[in-house]
């Protein structure tokens, strides 16, 4: 994949420019809320055209009264009814669509610039492929649209006037660490991962592990099913997929090292040996503004790094036998295909049972396994053919009976 806005960044000047126009999708989760907060930040910057929910219309209605975009798409229909009446009966006037159809209609208006992909999961694929077909700057946090749908990104970028930029935090030091340099010197990169709270824990009492113990995530605040999947290291495994796409890069030039303190946000290994390295705080806001920023940086009030409390930074090689998701992501990554969206579904269904108390936590990587082992691979398939294969992962799923005996 090429981005085509490679370059060295530039001192950003408070500019005089008209104001870029804004999609938010997925505006009430931990990523669009945190977009917004740095829209409060540059308000001069940004008009807020779109905003999108899930089923939150509560949080959405009050980003419409603050934002006063133009359109919003509820993803659940049903809750349509529920944010008029939040709205009414003097509320702002405001277009309201539902549905993957109305969030494909926020990435695509003709008045927005650029587009915050901040849905959870596969939900985000097709409104994140419309905005890259409609010519749209689209700033990923969606990680799971590069993991399911990462060849199709692909075309729609060499399609078209797309265009692509990492939020995630490793991705975005990525980006960042590149800036300046040809991609082909890169000898490999390296993505850090704090280990989630079970770093340190016995394996064999992840059985007993509680939902409010994997959601208490020791470095970041983040949605439930990314904290989950922190804590079973599948984040990890996702974000070496969504690498592959993002920097064209071989498998084996993806690494990954548990770094406790998420300091280090990744790093670049160059082929005459130097390495960079990007740091900071872990603040989501810094990358999130860096999507929007690029390629000025501009200047706020983000945590800084405290040098004198920063005592040590350690790096250790991640356990497989303990964390198999890693494992499973780089399998499927090798594998291609389906193998990735089978991988994705898998895990959305399990991440979801879990957080309803239904398996344990030691089953969502069983259930991942037991489901890729179990489903054909389709080697190159459309759109529609990861559909199907997102589908089927997730009834199998499902009705997994757990513990799981291959
Ligand atoms: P949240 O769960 O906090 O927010 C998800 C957003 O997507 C909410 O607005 C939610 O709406 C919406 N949504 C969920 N399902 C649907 C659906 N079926 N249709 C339409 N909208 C839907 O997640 P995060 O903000 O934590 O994560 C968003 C993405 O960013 C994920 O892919 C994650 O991996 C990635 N990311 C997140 C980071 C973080 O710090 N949070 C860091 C790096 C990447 P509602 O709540 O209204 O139901
Ligand atoms: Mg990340």
């Amino acid at each position: 994949m090429t981005m085509s806005t490679m370059q060295t960044p530039q001192n950003g000047q408070a500019s005089a420019a008209a104001p870029r126009g804004l999609s938010i999708l997925g505006a009430t989760g931990s990523v669009g809320t945190q977009t917004l907060e740095v829209v409060r930040l540059f308000p001069d910057r940004f008009d807020v055209r779109a905003l999108t929910c899930g089923r939150n219309v509560e949080r959405l209605a009050e980003q419409i009264r603050e934002f006063r975009p133009a359109q919003v798409a509820v993803g659940a229909p049903e809750r349509a009814e529920a944010l008029k009446q939040e709205l009414s009966p003097d509320g702002p006037e405001v277009q309201i669509q539902t549905g993957t159809d109305g969030l494909c209609a926020a990435a695509t208006r003709p008045d927005v610039d650029v587009v915050m992909g901040a849905v959870v999961g596969f939900a985000g694929l097709r409104p994140v492929l419309a905005a890259l077909q409609a010519g749209k700057q689209v700033a990923l946090a969606n990680k799971e649209t590069l993991v399911v749908g990462g060849t199709l990104v692909d075309q729609a970028l060499a399609d078209g006037d797309g265009e692509l930029l990492p939020v995630d935090s490793e991705h975005s030091a990525i980006f960042q660490c590149m800036a300046g340099e040809a991609e082909r010197r890169v000898e490999e990169v390296v993505l850090t991962a704090s280990g989630g709270p079970f770093w340190d824990r016995p394996a064999d009492s992840f059985a007993d592990v509680t939902v409010s113990e994997a959601l208490d995530h020791p470095n970041w605040s983040m949605g439930p099913k990314i904290t989950i999947d922190s804590a079973t290291m599948m984040n990890k495994g996702l974000e070496v997929i969504e690498a592959k796409w993002l920097f064209d890069l071989a498998v084996d030039q993806i690494e990954v090292l548990v770094h406790p303190q998420s300091i280090v946000h990744s790093m670049v290994a160059f082929d005459d040996g130097a390495v960079k390295a990007q740091l900071g705080v872990p603040d989501m806001k810094v990358p999130i503004q860096y999507a929007l920023s690029h390629p000025a940086r501009w200047p706020a009030p983000h945590e800084r790094l405290d040098w004198s409390s920063l005592s040590r930074l350690d790096f250790q090689r991640p356990d497989d036998e303990k964390f198999p998701c890693l494992r499973l992501a780089y399998e499927a990554l090798e594998a291609g295909g389906t193998a990735p969206a089978v991988l994705n579904a898998a895990n959305e269904v399990a991440v979801q049972r879990f957080l309803d108390e239904d398996i344990g936590f030691a089953d969502i990587p069983r259930a991942v396994e037991a489901v890729l082992e179990r489903q054909p691979l389709q080697s190159e398939p459309s759109l529609e053919g990861l559909v199907r294969a997102d589908a089927r992962a997730r009834e199998r799923t499902e009705e997994l009976a757990l513990p799981v005996r291959n």
